[in-house]
């Protein structure tokens, strides 16, 4: 099986705060409110794992009323999420992810937060793309009051990912569509 999971969260400014996104210290100067770290990167992305596999939302499984949740790294959460993933015995294929504020400037730290990301996760950097945006002054984005966040995963149950691994093992050559048409009636 092959599956998408979406994700998406916001969080307000707050002055007393670092701001963390993918789990790196952008600022110390301004971070976002919340009763995590409220990465707000991590969050989409652990809303979008947990929907891949169809294991409910980030709120469900780490209530934001519980001490033993206050100012905890994001990281630990996401982190609880692979294994929650790997135990449904699937494996995580790419993501694809969006911040939109109109502070700061991120592209400078979109090497370090793919990398973050990527050894968090435990798949290859060049399965991971990172994109910063601002919403052109428009909205509660636009007025600076705070910053949102989107996740698109793709997940693949783990013998199929064996199954393409395998595929790309034997080269171009090997036409798999030849292989399937031949158990096929009626081929020509
Ligand atoms: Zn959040």
């Amino acid at each position: 099986m092959f599956k998408v999971g979406f994700g998406y969260d916001s969080h307000r400014f707050d002055e007393k705060r670092k701001l963390i996104l993918g789990g790196i210290e952008i600022t110390d100067k301004f971070g976002l409110a919340g009763h995590s770290d409220a990465d707000v990167l991590l969050h989409a992305l652990i809303d979008a794992l947990l929907g891949s596999v169809g294991s409910g939302d980030i709120g469900s499984h780490f209530p934001d009323n519980k001490p033993e949740y206050k100012n905890i790294s994001s990281l630990e959460l996401l982190k609880d999420v692979v294994d929650k993933i790997e135990a449904k015995k699937y494996v995580i294929n790419n993501c694809d992810l969006v911040v939109v504020s109109e502070i700061p400037k991120l592209e400078p730290f979109r090497k370090k937060i793919v990398n973050s990301i990527s050894s968090n996760l435990g798949i290859k950097a060049d399965r991971i793309n990172f994109k910063a945006t601002t919403n052109e002054k428009m909205g509660f984005v636009g007025r600076r009051e705070g910053m949102t966040a989107y996740a698109v995963v793709s997940v693949l149950e783990e013998r199929l990912w064996e199954f393409f691994n395998w595929l790309d093992r034997e080269g171009s050559n090997y036409d798999v569509s030849q292989r399937y048409n031949d158990s096929r009636p009626n081929n020509n």
